[in-house]
């Protein structure tokens, strides 16, 4: 039972392909055929034809990256587990051992994603930590120094966790601690030191220079593995926590807040590298109307496809795109001007008026307008948005399915 809920577990909440062995006979018999092409090996101890845990040394012996998951745990099984480097060990002994051992996989393969750099100057104690850290998966860098280690983090800046010794000759760990939060903060890279030191006083010195966590050697691996595991896990958690609050619920694009959390900051940028910039706010044509015969549900879905067809059609560029609210978009364009901005509104105007969207077995289209306004002088974020509004309530007054803008006024003006 066990065996087959995991199999569905892993299939359908980890997307893995799964081979099931119920005893080590079959193990051995799929190990012997295709053994080096496992992304991992869960492994119980304990099967009707071994029972000392020969499936764990059958895994390791094809170098297939392995999580015990065990019922009968006592410091001999526990020994008799980590005389191999295994990447985690499950108890079954709780209501929760099938959701731990889900997140043990989890969080392994998500670790092959994730680099570490170690630092320490001693090569055999740097390697026991290495070890330790490729058990799990992770990508690992190294440094025997602090100044090489700054060095790594300047050269690798997907870096999200540093283990460092104490004692080094350049610099300690402590004053590496401490250039390193100089840079990055704690929401973007954590520290764990780790040291042999009698001072019962330096991890307190570690935590207060901004380190994560601290470790005193001789160390028990299980217990750095769990603090290097929730510290990767503390960082993924923001990183999910930020994507949720820049993110718009229903279409997936930027929001408002992210909009106006990162448009001035593009616009100073620009007025400072004398590069133009402009910004559009585009907004679908009697959305309401829309809404009011077809149900919200169906504007719900003309507000998704006309999202992923702005998506689509900025996706890799310079530009931000964002949702507003309602059925407002705005685009802050990098490097164009009002001409140039006024052009490519207009293609995209055109572009989004052949979207067809199916509702009840029948295709609706829907047309935009679009007011442009170029960022040339220093004034407030809010004040671009307006002049683009004014555009676009200009674009409506005429008509509709039109892009306004200073351009447009001026080729009117000169007709
Ligand atoms: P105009 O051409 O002048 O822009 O007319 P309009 O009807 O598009 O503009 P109006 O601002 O009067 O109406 C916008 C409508 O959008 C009203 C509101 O019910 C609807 N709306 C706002 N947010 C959502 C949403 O998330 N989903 C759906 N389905 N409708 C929304
Ligand atoms: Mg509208
Ligand atoms: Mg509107």
């Amino acid at each position: 039972m066990f065996s087959s809920v995991l199999s569905h577990r892993f299939q359908t909440e980890l997307g893995l392909d799964v081979t099931h062995c119920a005893s080590l006979k079959v193990l051995n018999e799929v190990l012997g055929n295709s053994g080096h092409d496992f992304t991992m090996a869960v492994v119980d101890l304990n099967l009707p034809d071994s029972p000392y845990g020969e499936a764990l040394d059958a895994a390791i012996g094809y170098a297939v990256p392995t999580i015990v998951f065990t019922a009968s745990f006592n410091e001999q099984v526990r020994d008799r587990i980590m005389e191999h480097s295994v990447v985690d060990y499950v108890l079954k002994d709780n209501e929760f051992a099938l959701d731990n051992l889900v997140s043990a996989v989890r969080r392994a393969i998500s670790n092959r994603k994730t680099r570490v750099l170690v630092v320490d100057d001693l090569v055999s104690a740097r390697r026991a930590l290495v070890d330790l850290l490729e058990a799990q998966q992770f990508m690992v860098a190294e440094a025997g120094t602090g100044v090489e280690a700054l060095a790594v983090l300047d050269e690798y800046a997907d870096i999200e966790l540093v283990v460092t010794d104490h004692h080094m000759p350049d610099m300690d760990g402590y004053e590496l601690t401490r250039r390193i939060r100089r840079r990055y903060g704690s929401d973007r890279l954590r520290v764990i030191g780790v040291s042999s030191s009698t001072d019962r006083l330096l991890s307190a010195a570690f935590l207060k220079a901004g380190a994560s966590d601290f470790v005193y050697r001789p160390f028990v691996p299980e217990e750095l593995a769990c603090r290097i595991a929730h510290n990767v896990e503390t960082l993924m958690q923001i990183k999910q926590l930020r994507a949720a609050a820049s993110s718009d619920y229903l279409t997936g694009l930027y929001n408002r807040r992210y909009f106006y959390d990162q448009g001035p900051r593009i616009v100073n940028e620009c007025l400072r590298e004398s590069r133009p910039a402009s910004v559009a706010i585009l907004d679908i044509d009697h959305f309401k109307r829309l809404n009011d015969t077809y149900g919200h549900e169906i504007g719900d879905k003309v507000l998704k496809a006309v999202a992923m067809r702005l998506n689509s059609l900025f996706e890799g560029s310079d530009n931000l795109l964002s949702r507003l609210g309602g059925e407002e978009f705005a685009i802050l364009f990098n490097e164009l001007d009002s001409r140039a901005a006024t052009a490519l509104c207009d293609k995209v105007r055109a572009d989004l008026a052949t979207l067809k969207v199916n509702a009840d077995g029948e295709d609706l289209s829907v047309t935009v307008s679009i007011g442009v306004a170029e960022i040339v002088d220093y004034e407030t974020f809010e004040n671009y948005l307006n002049a683009a509004d004014q555009f676009l309530y200009m674009a409506k007054h005429k008509g509709r399915n039109l892009v306004y803008s200073d351009v447009k006024m001026a080729e009117e003006a000169a007709r």
